[in-house]
């Protein structure tokens, strides 16, 4: 099925399309829907544009999405999501939409790195691609970790990293451990033999009362395989140029330096690169130690990382951070006249300075000091924009805080608007669902949905080409009014 020449509209609809409808949206879900969307998607007059679509069955479409996979295969849920999201790439609203006039918030995730030439993986694809770059380097912990993680299909680097961070956690504290241990394994004791022979899982301490020498070894042994990962994750992250998108954005807040801030989970550079390049000083609102306090300029854009970034290092006996030149740090990279630093040496205390990366987990039990006050300073600005433009975050659940950040603002502004550009249009959907559940009387038509690939619809959004769209629409109808 193709939605090419499909038209919504409400004038010429057949009298079943009608009754399905009415049984839609009576039922509760289930098989029927299936049943109601198969007839539509295949119905020769809807897909010729001889009938119209009834628009309703986009909202009925984004009601059920969610729950479909429990009552069609796979491959008819995939065709289902293509004929709607064909239906409606771009909310009608975006052109209502003055980005010019607008106090506005953009939010990064790992998916606004990835159009060319940033080229960085997403989570889903980054731990296979480590993983398998990690065998090549021929170390044999490395290639057990790799084969663990085939073996039970983990794939997602953050859920491994978040792995890592409880270990070392929960090894530093003994009666964390033990309730851990109480609270997980109290009613199913074969569960101890889960992990059974894993190196980098402590399983001898479920059994006892504190971490023995062993099991603290076998987590000094995780971290190290992990400064390995951060290398080569690293190593895919140094050479990221900004993209089109990076670049509107920063064009944008050249204009609105005080107006725009941009907050990202990401540990990559581009965005920081795409500012330097539009000569747009700005500010990460975090103490460094080796960079003296500036008389506030007036002038500065804001670029809030919550997870860190790669050119920032923090050493943990002193907690101070240290801020590392950008362009110098990347060329050397790229000409190879000196290596990245995984470990470096703490000029004040000299002990060990390390890459300032949180994994999102982390963020709410044992988040880097300095990086806390980031989070009150991330909420005001969602709270004070008038706009908040999301590319490339998929709202998981390790990013929850963020999540709520969101919500709540949305909550207390009514007037606020949420723009977001998602290449498959499904965040929009469960997003609306999500507030509809948490903020009482919510409006969906406040997340707005711009589908697509960003680096392609954030330069339209911000040039006001939805606008300008509309405003030569609304004229050609005019001029066609006037002739006949
Ligand atoms: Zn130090």
């Amino acid at each position: 099925m193709n939605a090419d020449n499909v038209r919504l509209g409400t004038e010429k609809v057949s009298h079943q399309q009608q009754e399905l409808l009415q049984q839609a949206n009576r039922g509760r879900g289930g098989r029927m829907f299936i049943n109601a969307f198969e007839q539509i998607t295949n119905d020769e007059d809807i897909l010729s544009g001889e009938e119209q679509l009834h628009p309703d069955w986009l909202e009925v479409f984004d009601r059920l999405a969610e729950t479909m996979p429990r009552y069609a295969p796979p491959r008819a849920v995939e065709s289902f999501k293509e004929f709607f999201a064909a239906l409606s790439k771009h909310d009608a609203a975006l052109a209502d939409l003055d980005p010019e006039s607008l106090n506005t918030t953009f939010l990064l995730g790992a998916g606004a790195s990835k159009p060319t030439p940033s080229n960085i993986p997403t989570v889903r694809e980054l731990l296979p691609q480590l993983l398998e770059r990690a065998r090549r380097l021929d170390r044999d912990d490395l290639s057990r970790l790799a084969d663990f993680c085939d073996e039970r299909k983990i794939d997602n680097i953050e859920d491994l990293l978040t792995a890592a961070q409880l270990a070392t956690f929960t090894s530093r504290n003994p009666t964390v451990l033990r309730l851990v241990n109480y609270l997980l394994y109290r009613n199913d004791p074969s569960e101890r033999d889960l992990f059974a022979g894993e190196p980098w899982i402590g399983h001898r301490s479920f059994q006892q009362e504190t971490p023995s020498a062993a099991d603290l070894a076998s987590v000094a042994f995780l971290q190290d395989t992990l400064q390995v990962l951060f290398g080569l994750l690293a190593s895919t992250m140094l050479p990221a140029r900004p993209n089109l998108a990076h670049q509107a954005i920063a064009a944008y807040a050249t204009q609105h330096p005080t107006e725009s801030t941009v907050i990202t989970t990401n540990y990559d550079c581009c965005y920081d690169l795409a500012l330097s390049e539009a000569k747009q000083p700005f500010s990460y609102g975090i103490d460094f130690v080796n960079v003296t306090k500036a008389n506030a300029k007036s002038d500065l854009a804001t670029l809030i990382k919550l997870h860190g970034s790669l050119n920032w290092y923090y050493c943990e006996t002193c907690q101070e951070v240290q801020l590392v030149e950008l362009k110098r740090m990347l060329q050397q990279y790229a000409d190879d006249d000196a290596p990245y630093s995984v470990i470096g040496i703490c000029k004040t205390c000299g002990g060990q300075r390390r890459g300032l990366l949180v994994p999102p987990y982390a963020m709410k039990f044992d988040v880097a000091p300095p990086l806390t006050p980031l989070l009150p300073r991330a909420r005001h600005c969602f709270e004070e924009s008038d706009l908040i433009v999301v590319l490339g975050f998929s709202f998981a659940d390790a990013d929850v805080y963020i999540s709520r950040m969101i919500s709540k603002s949305m909550h207390m502004k009514e007037s606020q608007k949420l723009v977001i550009a998602d290449p498959s249009g499904d965040v929009v959907a469960r997003m609306r669902r999500k507030f509809r559940a948490s903020i009482p009387n919510f409006d969906g038509s406040r997340i707005i949905k711009l589908q697509g690939d960003c680096a392609e619809t954030i330069p339209s959004l911000l040039r006001g080409e939805f606008r300008r769209e509309k405003k030569v629409k609304a004229k050609q109808g005019g001029k066609a009014e006037e002739g006949s």
